[in-house]
């Protein structure tokens, strides 16, 4: 199993990254040690600036290769929410670099995952999301925001790699990013359900 992340595909987003924005979706992969299945993230201490970036992710449910925008949506049923947690301090040290991200991405729990999955085909064309940070909403986002959609992406990352099932796809966050710190609590909500709590620790 593989997590696929997608970058910037938000333009509030991008603007506050200072960041242009994508002709073509922007990616990059978290192992599946990234995964965080409890309420618990233990802040690392190799960074002085762990943000998080609220995501909806898509689960792939069966194998496909250069998969045609028009037949992708069959590719995927459920989608749930997850936290694409960003050592912000490390990345920029690539970035001025020009060095790859994945020391900022991949390490150990920065992908904490609702255990819950919602069906796509109860919601039309949009899902609205958000992320509480001690009750305070930071990030609101919604699908018709996004500049690729669920089906563009699926095209265009399964002409460079394979799609498997139980493969999970992080669709990008909306603008709001931030920082957190030891005793913050961030929530989840796909609507006025919630997904997910993480507990800073
Ligand atoms: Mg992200």
């Amino acid at each position: 199993m593989k997590i696929i992340c997608i970058g910037r595909n938000f333009v509030d987003h991008a603007k506050e990254m200072n960041a242009p924005l994508p002709k073509r979706p922007i990616f990059f992969l978290k192992p599946d040690t990234a995964i965080l299945r409890t309420s618990n993230f233990y802040h690392p201490k190799f960074s002085n600036n762990i943000q998080y970036e609220c995501e909806l992710v898509i689960k792939i449910n069966k194998v496909g290769k250069n998969i045609q925008e028009k037949f992708a949506h069959t590719y995927y049923s459920e989608f749930t929410l997850g936290i694409d947690f960003t050592a912000r301090d490390l990345q920029s040290e690539c970035k001025k670099s020009g060095l790859p991200w994945e020391i900022a991405k991949g390490f150990d729990s920065s992908a904490p995952l609702s255990d819950r999955w919602l069906k796509i085909e109860d919601y039309k064309n949009e899902i609205q999301f958000s992320l509480t940070k001690n009750n305070q909403t930071v990030q609101e986002g919604n699908t018709s925001q996004m500049i690729f959609s669920f089906n563009q992406l699926i095209c265009h990352l399964s002409k460079y790699i394979t799609l498997k099932k139980g493969d999970l796809i992080f669709t990008g966050t909306p603008s709001g990013v931030g920082k957190v710190d030891i005793g913050d609590t961030l929530e989840a909500f796909v609507g006025n359900e919630k997904l997910l709590k993480i507990n800073i620790k």
